[in-house]
Protein backbone atom coordinates (compact mmCIF):
# COMPACT_ATOMS: atom_id res chain seq x y z
CA UNK A 1 0.00 0.00 0.00
CA UNK A 2 2.83 2.10 0.85
CA UNK A 3 4.67 2.00 -2.43
CA UNK A 4 1.44 2.43 -4.36
CA UNK A 5 0.65 5.41 -2.88
CA UNK A 6 4.23 6.74 -3.22
CA UNK A 7 3.58 5.91 -6.90
CA UNK A 8 0.31 7.30 -7.23
CA UNK A 9 1.63 10.73 -5.68
CA UNK A 10 5.18 10.95 -7.46
CA UNK A 11 2.42 10.50 -10.25
CA UNK A 12 0.65 13.48 -8.93
CA UNK A 13 3.76 15.74 -8.83
CA UNK A 14 5.13 14.70 -12.61
CA UNK A 15 1.57 16.15 -13.38
CA UNK A 16 1.97 19.22 -11.72
CA UNK A 17 4.99 19.94 -12.78
CA UNK A 18 4.25 19.50 -16.58
CA UNK A 19 1.31 21.54 -15.67
CA UNK A 20 3.67 24.18 -14.36
CA UNK A 21 5.63 23.67 -17.13
CA UNK A 22 2.88 24.20 -19.94
CA UNK A 23 1.74 27.33 -18.04
CA UNK A 24 5.28 28.78 -18.04
CA UNK A 25 5.86 28.16 -21.49
CA UNK A 26 2.26 29.73 -22.06
CA UNK A 27 3.06 32.83 -20.23
CA UNK A 28 6.38 32.77 -21.59
CA UNK A 29 4.76 32.76 -25.14
CA UNK A 30 1.99 35.18 -24.33
CA UNK A 31 4.87 37.48 -23.17
CA UNK A 32 6.64 37.39 -26.17
CA UNK A 33 4.17 37.56 -28.11
CA UNK A 34 1.73 40.39 -26.59
CA UNK A 35 3.91 42.34 -23.78
CA UNK A 36 7.37 42.69 -25.81
CA UNK A 37 7.88 45.13 -27.98
CA UNK A 38 8.80 45.23 -31.74
CA UNK A 39 12.65 46.02 -31.77
CA UNK A 40 13.02 49.54 -33.72
CA UNK A 41 16.50 51.25 -35.11
CA UNK A 42 16.66 55.11 -36.08
CA UNK A 43 18.61 56.39 -38.45
CA UNK A 44 18.76 53.54 -40.73
CA UNK A 45 18.49 55.80 -43.40
CA UNK A 46 21.81 56.86 -43.05
CA UNK A 47 23.36 53.79 -45.07
CA UNK A 48 21.71 55.15 -48.09
CA UNK A 49 25.20 56.57 -49.02
CA UNK A 50 28.36 55.59 -47.67
CA UNK A 51 31.10 58.01 -47.72
CA UNK A 52 34.95 57.25 -47.47
CA UNK A 53 34.79 58.04 -44.52
CA UNK A 54 30.82 57.86 -42.65
CA UNK A 55 30.10 57.66 -38.72
CA UNK A 56 26.70 56.77 -38.65
CA UNK A 57 24.50 57.02 -35.16
CA UNK A 58 22.13 54.48 -34.77
CA UNK A 59 19.38 54.01 -31.88
CA UNK A 60 18.15 50.88 -30.71
CA UNK A 61 14.95 49.91 -28.76
CA UNK A 62 13.76 46.85 -27.32
CA UNK A 63 16.61 45.29 -28.19
CA UNK A 64 17.73 41.89 -27.84
CA UNK A 65 20.18 41.33 -30.51
CA UNK A 66 21.42 43.39 -33.74
CA UNK A 67 23.14 42.03 -36.46
CA UNK A 68 24.79 44.74 -39.23
CA UNK A 69 26.35 43.46 -42.31
CA UNK A 70 26.95 44.79 -45.97
CA UNK A 71 26.95 42.41 -49.07
CA UNK A 72 28.83 43.30 -52.08
CA UNK A 73 28.54 40.80 -55.01
CA UNK A 74 29.93 37.66 -52.86
CA UNK A 75 31.14 40.06 -50.15
CA UNK A 76 29.64 39.97 -46.79
CA UNK A 77 31.35 42.37 -44.02
CA UNK A 78 29.91 41.99 -40.63
CA UNK A 79 29.41 45.82 -39.54
CA UNK A 80 27.89 44.77 -35.94
CA UNK A 81 26.89 42.07 -33.69
CA UNK A 82 25.59 42.88 -30.13
CA UNK A 83 22.94 41.37 -27.77
CA UNK A 84 22.33 44.83 -25.55
CA UNK A 85 20.82 44.79 -21.96
CA UNK A 86 19.41 47.93 -21.79
CA UNK A 87 16.05 48.74 -23.16
CA UNK A 88 17.68 51.79 -25.49
CA UNK A 89 21.35 51.42 -26.53
CA UNK A 90 23.26 53.97 -29.31
CA UNK A 91 25.80 52.69 -31.39
CA UNK A 92 28.08 54.85 -33.61
CA UNK A 93 29.61 53.40 -36.23
CA UNK A 94 32.54 54.70 -38.25
CA UNK A 95 32.31 53.09 -41.80
CA UNK A 96 35.18 53.22 -44.34
CA UNK A 97 34.21 51.51 -47.41
CA UNK A 98 38.08 51.08 -48.56
CA UNK A 99 39.52 49.51 -44.97
CA UNK A 100 36.48 46.72 -45.66
CA UNK A 101 37.71 45.35 -49.32
CA UNK A 102 34.70 47.53 -50.65
CA UNK A 103 34.45 49.05 -54.06
CA UNK A 104 32.51 51.75 -54.64
CA UNK A 105 28.80 50.72 -56.56
CA UNK A 106 26.01 49.60 -55.20
CA UNK A 107 25.99 47.58 -52.21
CA UNK A 108 23.18 45.84 -49.83
CA UNK A 109 22.97 46.70 -46.06
CA UNK A 110 21.23 44.16 -43.90
CA UNK A 111 20.22 44.51 -40.44
CA UNK A 112 18.71 42.23 -38.33
CA UNK A 113 16.97 42.81 -35.05
CA UNK A 114 15.19 40.61 -32.27
CA UNK A 115 13.27 41.79 -29.59
CA UNK A 116 12.38 38.30 -28.55
CA UNK A 117 11.38 34.94 -30.12
CA UNK A 118 8.51 35.99 -32.33
CA UNK A 119 9.42 40.47 -33.02
CA UNK A 120 11.77 39.79 -35.82
CA UNK A 121 12.41 42.52 -38.03
CA UNK A 122 15.04 42.45 -41.06
CA UNK A 123 16.06 45.89 -43.00
CA UNK A 124 17.86 45.70 -46.87
CA UNK A 125 19.13 48.53 -47.44
CA UNK A 126 20.14 49.62 -51.03
CA UNK A 127 22.99 51.06 -50.51
CA UNK A 128 25.92 53.58 -52.89
CA UNK A 129 29.28 53.56 -51.97
CA UNK A 130 31.06 56.52 -53.13
CA UNK A 131 34.18 56.85 -52.17
CA UNK A 132 35.62 59.83 -54.30
CA UNK A 133 36.03 63.10 -53.24
CA UNK A 134 34.71 66.03 -55.70
CA UNK A 135 37.31 67.48 -57.81
CA UNK A 136 37.98 70.90 -56.78
CA UNK A 137 40.31 73.50 -59.06
CA UNK A 138 40.65 77.32 -57.96
CA UNK A 139 40.27 78.98 -61.21
CA UNK A 140 41.14 82.82 -59.59
CA UNK A 141 42.12 84.22 -56.18
CA UNK A 142 43.30 87.56 -55.16
CA UNK A 143 46.88 87.68 -54.01
CA UNK A 144 45.84 88.78 -50.73
CA UNK A 145 42.81 90.19 -48.67
CA UNK A 146 43.51 92.88 -45.86
CA UNK A 147 42.00 92.59 -42.59
CA UNK A 148 38.13 93.89 -42.80
CA UNK A 149 38.31 93.93 -46.33
CA UNK A 150 36.91 91.47 -48.99
CA UNK A 151 37.41 89.04 -52.11
CA UNK A 152 36.30 87.45 -54.82
CA UNK A 153 37.31 84.13 -56.35
CA UNK A 154 36.28 81.53 -58.95
CA UNK A 155 36.52 77.69 -58.34
CA UNK A 156 35.77 74.71 -60.27
CA UNK A 157 34.01 71.73 -59.13
CA UNK A 158 33.52 67.99 -60.32
CA UNK A 159 30.45 66.70 -58.84
CA UNK A 160 29.86 68.92 -55.37
CA UNK A 161 27.15 69.31 -53.60
CA UNK A 162 28.08 72.43 -51.70
CA UNK A 163 31.14 73.94 -52.21
CA UNK A 164 32.34 77.15 -50.01
CA UNK A 165 35.73 79.43 -49.02
CA UNK A 166 36.02 79.12 -45.12
CA UNK A 167 38.55 81.13 -42.73
CA UNK A 168 38.69 80.23 -39.15
CA UNK A 169 34.94 79.57 -38.22
CA UNK A 170 34.07 81.98 -41.07
CA UNK A 171 32.09 79.88 -44.01
CA UNK A 172 31.46 81.84 -47.12
CA UNK A 173 28.83 79.99 -49.56
CA UNK A 174 30.33 79.62 -53.02
CA UNK A 175 27.27 79.96 -55.67
CA UNK A 176 27.48 78.01 -58.83
CA UNK A 177 27.06 79.53 -62.35
CA UNK A 178 28.08 77.93 -65.62
CA UNK A 179 27.48 74.50 -65.49
CA UNK A 180 29.23 71.99 -68.63
CA UNK A 181 26.79 69.77 -69.61
CA UNK A 182 26.71 66.12 -68.68
CA UNK A 183 29.99 66.53 -66.71
CA UNK A 184 28.97 67.26 -63.46
CA UNK A 185 31.16 70.19 -63.93
CA UNK A 186 30.69 73.73 -62.48
CA UNK A 187 32.21 77.16 -62.34
CA UNK A 188 31.35 78.64 -58.83
CA UNK A 189 31.86 82.33 -57.65
CA UNK A 190 32.64 83.10 -54.28
CA UNK A 191 32.34 86.60 -52.12
CA UNK A 192 34.66 86.24 -49.03
CA UNK A 193 36.11 88.15 -46.47
CA UNK A 194 38.70 88.82 -43.68
CA UNK A 195 36.37 89.67 -40.90
CA UNK A 196 38.22 92.01 -38.46
CA UNK A 197 38.32 89.44 -35.53
CA UNK A 198 39.81 86.77 -37.54
CA UNK A 199 44.06 86.34 -36.90
CA UNK A 200 46.67 87.57 -39.31
CA UNK A 201 48.07 84.47 -41.00
CA UNK A 202 44.98 82.45 -41.01
CA UNK A 203 44.25 80.38 -44.26
CA UNK A 204 42.10 80.67 -46.40
CA UNK A 205 40.28 77.03 -47.18
CA UNK A 206 38.14 75.75 -50.64
CA UNK A 207 36.22 73.33 -49.95
CA UNK A 208 33.91 71.43 -51.66
CA UNK A 209 31.43 68.45 -50.37
CA UNK A 210 29.82 65.93 -52.75
CA UNK A 211 26.26 64.29 -51.57
CA UNK A 212 28.19 61.31 -50.02
CA UNK A 213 29.74 63.73 -47.78
CA UNK A 214 33.41 62.94 -49.27
CA UNK A 215 35.57 66.49 -48.71
CA UNK A 216 38.37 68.13 -51.01
CA UNK A 217 39.65 70.74 -49.02
CA UNK A 218 42.63 72.76 -51.02
CA UNK A 219 43.87 75.76 -49.33
CA UNK A 220 44.07 79.82 -51.31
CA UNK A 221 47.30 80.82 -51.87
CA UNK A 222 45.60 84.12 -51.10
CA UNK A 223 47.17 86.09 -47.78
CA UNK A 224 45.26 88.00 -45.28
CA UNK A 225 47.06 91.11 -44.91
CA UNK A 226 47.10 92.61 -41.51
CA UNK A 227 45.91 96.82 -41.58
CA UNK A 228 45.71 98.95 -38.44
CA UNK A 229 42.66 100.52 -37.36
CA UNK A 230 41.97 103.47 -35.59
CA UNK A 231 41.55 103.82 -31.80
CA UNK A 232 39.05 106.35 -30.43
CA UNK A 233 37.62 106.99 -27.12
CA UNK A 234 33.90 108.24 -26.64
CA UNK A 235 31.95 109.79 -23.77
CA UNK A 236 28.81 108.84 -22.33
CA UNK A 237 27.11 110.91 -20.16
CA UNK A 238 23.68 110.82 -17.85
CA UNK A 239 21.58 112.73 -20.73
CA UNK A 240 22.94 110.28 -23.60
CA UNK A 241 21.70 107.59 -21.63
CA UNK A 242 18.56 109.07 -20.95
CA UNK A 243 17.71 110.01 -24.53
CA UNK A 244 19.67 107.09 -26.74
CA UNK A 245 19.88 103.94 -24.30
CA UNK A 246 16.79 103.91 -22.13
CA UNK A 247 14.20 103.91 -25.23
CA UNK A 248 16.60 100.78 -26.68
CA UNK A 249 15.93 99.04 -23.22
CA UNK A 250 12.21 100.30 -23.13
CA UNK A 251 13.09 101.27 -19.39
CA UNK A 252 11.59 104.39 -18.81
CA UNK A 253 13.99 104.93 -15.03
CA UNK A 254 17.62 104.02 -15.44
CA UNK A 255 19.19 103.50 -11.91
CA UNK A 256 22.59 102.17 -13.23
CA UNK A 257 23.57 104.29 -16.54
CA UNK A 258 26.57 101.76 -16.62
CA UNK A 259 25.07 98.43 -16.52
CA UNK A 260 21.94 100.10 -19.05
CA UNK A 261 24.94 101.05 -21.22
CA UNK A 262 26.36 98.11 -21.19
CA UNK A 263 23.07 96.09 -22.09
CA UNK A 264 22.65 97.69 -25.00
CA UNK A 265 26.47 98.16 -26.43
CA UNK A 266 27.07 94.30 -25.62
CA UNK A 267 23.94 92.21 -25.35
CA UNK A 268 21.61 94.13 -27.98
CA UNK A 269 25.03 94.32 -30.26
CA UNK A 270 25.37 90.99 -30.23
CA UNK A 271 22.02 89.63 -30.80
CA UNK A 272 21.77 92.57 -33.71
CA UNK A 273 25.20 90.93 -35.22
CA UNK A 274 23.67 87.62 -35.14
CA UNK A 275 20.68 88.81 -36.90
CA UNK A 276 22.50 90.48 -39.86
CA UNK A 277 24.35 86.40 -40.53
CA UNK A 278 20.51 84.98 -40.46
CA UNK A 279 19.88 87.81 -42.96
CA UNK A 280 22.78 87.41 -44.36
CA UNK A 281 22.37 83.45 -45.60
CA UNK A 282 19.21 84.32 -47.43
CA UNK A 283 20.91 85.99 -50.59
CA UNK A 284 20.31 85.51 -54.23
CA UNK A 285 22.08 82.52 -56.38
CA UNK A 286 23.24 85.51 -59.08
CA UNK A 287 24.97 89.35 -59.05
CA UNK A 288 22.06 91.78 -59.00
CA UNK A 289 24.32 94.99 -59.04
CA UNK A 290 26.47 96.86 -61.63
CA UNK A 291 29.77 99.21 -61.22
CA UNK A 292 30.78 101.03 -58.11
CA UNK A 293 28.36 101.39 -54.93
CA UNK A 294 27.63 105.05 -54.46
CA UNK A 295 27.94 106.74 -51.38
CA UNK A 296 25.73 109.21 -49.51
CA UNK A 297 25.53 112.21 -51.89
CA UNK A 298 27.55 115.29 -50.22
CA UNK A 299 28.30 113.51 -47.00
CA UNK A 300 31.24 113.63 -45.05
CA UNK A 301 33.00 110.45 -43.08
CA UNK A 302 32.68 110.70 -39.58
CA UNK A 303 34.11 107.45 -38.77
CA UNK A 304 35.42 104.35 -40.31
CA UNK A 305 35.42 100.96 -40.48
CA UNK A 306 37.17 98.88 -38.28
CA UNK A 307 37.25 101.61 -35.12
CA UNK A 308 38.28 100.53 -31.57
CA UNK A 309 36.10 102.35 -29.33
CA UNK A 310 36.34 102.97 -25.87
CA UNK A 311 33.71 104.46 -23.66
CA UNK A 312 33.95 106.87 -21.00
CA UNK A 313 32.26 107.46 -18.00
CA UNK A 314 33.33 109.94 -16.04
CA UNK A 315 36.43 109.16 -17.31
CA UNK A 316 36.41 105.63 -16.06
CA UNK A 317 36.25 103.30 -19.11
CA UNK A 318 33.10 101.27 -18.88
CA UNK A 319 32.80 99.38 -22.54
CA UNK A 320 34.21 98.88 -25.99
CA UNK A 321 33.58 97.92 -29.23
CA UNK A 322 34.42 97.78 -32.90
CA UNK A 323 32.95 100.28 -35.37
CA UNK A 324 31.69 97.45 -38.77
CA UNK A 325 30.52 100.83 -40.84
CA UNK A 326 30.98 104.13 -42.23
CA UNK A 327 29.64 106.58 -40.47
CA UNK A 328 28.08 109.30 -43.26
CA UNK A 329 26.74 112.39 -42.19
CA UNK A 330 25.24 115.41 -44.78
CA UNK A 331 22.56 117.53 -43.80
CA UNK A 332 19.30 116.25 -41.42
CA UNK A 333 17.22 113.88 -42.92
CA UNK A 334 18.53 113.48 -45.75
CA UNK A 335 18.14 111.24 -48.48
CA UNK A 336 19.03 108.11 -49.13
CA UNK A 337 20.01 106.25 -52.33
CA UNK A 338 20.19 102.65 -52.93
CA UNK A 339 24.23 102.21 -53.29
CA UNK A 340 23.38 99.65 -55.65
CA UNK A 341 20.71 97.34 -57.22
CA UNK A 342 19.27 94.66 -55.64
CA UNK A 343 16.60 93.34 -53.36
CA UNK A 344 15.50 94.91 -50.25
CA UNK A 345 15.97 91.81 -47.30
CA UNK A 346 15.13 93.86 -44.31
CA UNK A 347 13.21 96.61 -43.49
CA UNK A 348 12.65 97.81 -39.88
CA UNK A 349 14.16 98.24 -36.30
CA UNK A 350 16.77 96.45 -35.94
CA UNK A 351 18.49 97.46 -32.29
CA UNK A 352 21.41 99.25 -32.38
CA UNK A 353 21.25 100.05 -35.83
CA UNK A 354 18.03 101.70 -35.27
CA UNK A 355 15.29 102.25 -38.22
CA UNK A 356 17.74 99.70 -40.76
CA UNK A 357 17.78 98.79 -44.67
CA UNK A 358 19.56 96.04 -46.03
CA UNK A 359 19.60 95.35 -49.85
CA UNK A 360 20.62 91.90 -50.82
CA UNK A 361 22.95 92.42 -54.36
CA UNK A 362 23.48 88.86 -54.71
CA UNK A 363 26.14 85.81 -54.15
CA UNK A 364 25.75 87.29 -50.20
CA UNK A 365 27.16 90.51 -50.81
CA UNK A 366 24.68 93.43 -48.77
CA UNK A 367 24.68 96.37 -48.25
CA UNK A 368 23.33 98.10 -44.84
CA UNK A 369 21.70 101.39 -43.88
CA UNK A 370 21.38 102.74 -40.03
CA UNK A 371 19.97 105.23 -37.83
CA UNK A 372 17.45 106.12 -40.62
CA UNK A 373 14.42 108.15 -39.53
CA UNK A 374 11.77 107.01 -42.41
CA UNK A 375 12.30 103.70 -44.62
CA UNK A 376 10.56 104.18 -47.66
CA UNK A 377 11.07 100.53 -49.28
CA UNK A 378 9.53 97.35 -48.34
CA UNK A 379 10.86 93.65 -47.40
CA UNK A 380 10.95 92.09 -51.45
CA UNK A 381 11.19 95.20 -53.18
CA UNK A 382 13.49 95.48 -56.04
CA UNK A 383 15.62 98.55 -56.23
CA UNK A 384 17.64 100.31 -58.52
CA UNK A 385 20.73 102.10 -57.79
CA UNK A 386 20.55 105.64 -56.67
CA UNK A 387 17.08 104.77 -56.05
CA UNK A 388 15.52 107.00 -52.66
CA UNK A 389 15.19 104.39 -49.95
CA UNK A 390 15.17 106.03 -46.72
CA UNK A 391 15.86 108.92 -45.12
CA UNK A 392 18.80 109.65 -42.56
CA UNK A 393 18.03 110.01 -39.02
CA UNK A 394 19.13 109.18 -35.52
CA UNK A 395 17.48 105.82 -34.42
CA UNK A 396 18.97 103.58 -32.14
CA UNK A 397 22.17 103.32 -31.02
CA UNK A 398 23.33 107.22 -32.46
CA UNK A 399 24.35 110.50 -31.17
CA UNK A 400 22.70 112.78 -33.94
CA UNK A 401 21.53 112.30 -37.12
CA UNK A 402 23.94 110.68 -39.71
CA UNK A 403 23.91 107.36 -41.82
CA UNK A 404 25.82 104.17 -40.83
CA UNK A 405 26.51 102.31 -43.87
CA UNK A 406 27.77 99.16 -43.74
CA UNK A 407 28.50 96.08 -46.49
CA UNK A 408 27.47 92.49 -45.85
CA UNK A 409 29.73 89.50 -46.48
CA UNK A 410 27.30 87.05 -45.97
CA UNK A 411 25.96 88.27 -42.42
CA UNK A 412 29.65 89.65 -41.51
CA UNK A 413 30.75 93.01 -41.86
CA UNK A 414 33.35 94.45 -43.85
CA UNK A 415 34.88 97.59 -45.19
CA UNK A 416 32.70 99.97 -47.63
CA UNK A 417 35.42 101.30 -48.95
CA UNK A 418 36.42 99.07 -52.17
CA UNK A 419 32.86 98.95 -53.18
CA UNK A 420 32.82 102.63 -53.56
CA UNK A 421 36.56 102.04 -55.93
CA UNK A 422 35.77 101.59 -59.80
CA UNK A 423 39.16 100.64 -60.29
CA UNK A 424 39.22 97.73 -57.26
CA UNK A 425 36.16 96.48 -58.63
CA UNK A 426 37.42 96.21 -61.68
CA UNK A 427 40.50 94.24 -61.22
CA UNK A 428 39.41 92.28 -58.14
CA UNK A 429 35.68 91.09 -59.97
CA UNK A 430 35.40 92.38 -63.20
CA UNK A 431 38.41 91.45 -64.75
CA UNK A 432 38.16 87.57 -63.11
CA UNK A 433 34.58 87.41 -64.89
CA UNK A 434 35.87 88.22 -68.41
CA UNK A 435 38.56 85.40 -68.17
ZN1 LIG B 1 28.11 103.79 -37.35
Amino acid sequence: MKEFGSKKSSKKIGLILIFSLVILIAAYLAYNLFLIQSPVVENIEAFNILSADKAITLNGKNLKSIDISINQGAKKVSLLKDAPIAKEKTYTLQIKPKDLNLMDGSATVIIDVKAGIFKKVKHEINSIIDTTPPLLEILNTPEFVNHGSSGFAILKAKDADSVFIKLEEYIFKAFKTISETGSGTSNYFVFFSAPFNTKGGSVFYAVAYDAAGNKNIKSLPTKLKAEKFKISTLNIDDAFVNRVVSPLLNETNISDPVSAFKKVNEDLRESNLKKLIEIGQKSEPKILWEGPFLQLKNSKVMALYGDRRTYLYKEKPISHSVHLGYDLASTEHAMVGAANSGIVRFAGDLGIYGNTIIIDHGLGLMSLYGHLSTIIVKEGQSVKKEEIIAKTGSTGLAGGDHLHFGILMHGYEVTPLPWWDAHWIKVNILDYLKQ
